[in-house]
């Protein structure tokens, strides 16, 4: 089995997910009680915040980057960043780092690309819907349109991740929210199916009438698909 480097922490409560999806895999392949041999480097997630909020996307680099160091020193032959938003700053990881990155958007990409879809929704902070970096790449990935809430929408749906999400707050009424928002996004747009690209979300919306792709529980599988690898492969 290979170990991984879970950079987490962004938030804990996904984190958390990650953990208890990653063993579970794992041992549904393996049996026996064999579970996954991981790493976890966990950040003070309020640290996290107020950077992303000041813009300091420099300091995050090198946060993801030191995470990185240490885990690979620790014995991690592969990373994985626990977030959608931070994959902002991933470019460069597996580089300085000097192992593989098994990035979230390419993981999401296979996955929605291994179905029939046509229009691509994007869930996730604003940062992440709002941006370049996530959804050109999944666009690339998948060959496929990807659209994103109206600039209000992506406002509330931002504040109810950072408000409630990441602290474990699952509320009926922003559920409604969010429901409501994908309605609105899938008839402007024909949307075919939602990438939940937030890893917090899916602890909101389980459950919608167009597929889900929940980007914490397909990153999760493909994790456990790299630490299932012999060593050496
Ligand atoms: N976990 C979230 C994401 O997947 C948001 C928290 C963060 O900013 O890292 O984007």
């Amino acid at each position: 089995m290979k170990t991984i480097g879970l950079i987490g922490g962004m938030s804990w409560e996904s984190t958390r997910e990650y953990y208890s999806l990653l063993n579970g895999e794992v041992n549904r392949a393996l049996g026996k009680n064999h579970s996954a041999s991981c790493l976890i480097s966990s950040f003070d997630f309020q640290i996290i915040e107020d950077l992303q909020s000041a813009g300091a996307w420099d300091a995050l680099e090198t946060h993801i980057l030191d995470a990185g160091r240490s885990l690979k020193q620790a014995g991690a032959q592969g990373l994985a960043i626990c977030t959608n938003t931070m994959h902002k700053v991933a470019d460069r990881v597996e580089d300085v780092v000097g192992v593989p990155l098994l990035h979230i958007v390419d993981a999401v990409g296979d996955e929605v690309g291994r179905h029939d879809e046509t229009v691509v929704g994007l869930l996730g902070t604003r940062f992440t819907m709002e941006q370049t970096f996530y959804r050109d790449r999944l666009a690339r990935r998948t060959g496929l349109d990807v659209v994103v809430p109206e600039p209000s929408e992506q406002d509330q749906i931002h504040r109810i991740i950072y408000e409630e999400l990441v602290k474990g707050i699952v509320k009926e009424e922003s559920l409604s929210v969010y429901l409501r928002i994908l309605d609105a996004m899938v008839r402007r747009n024909r949307v075919s199916c939602v990438v939940l690209g937030c890893t917090e979300i899916g602890l909101l919306v389980k459950d919608y009438d167009r597929p889900l792709y929940d980007s914490t529980r397909i990153h999760a599988a493909r994790i456990a698909r790299f630490c299932l690898e012999q060593n050496g492969a």
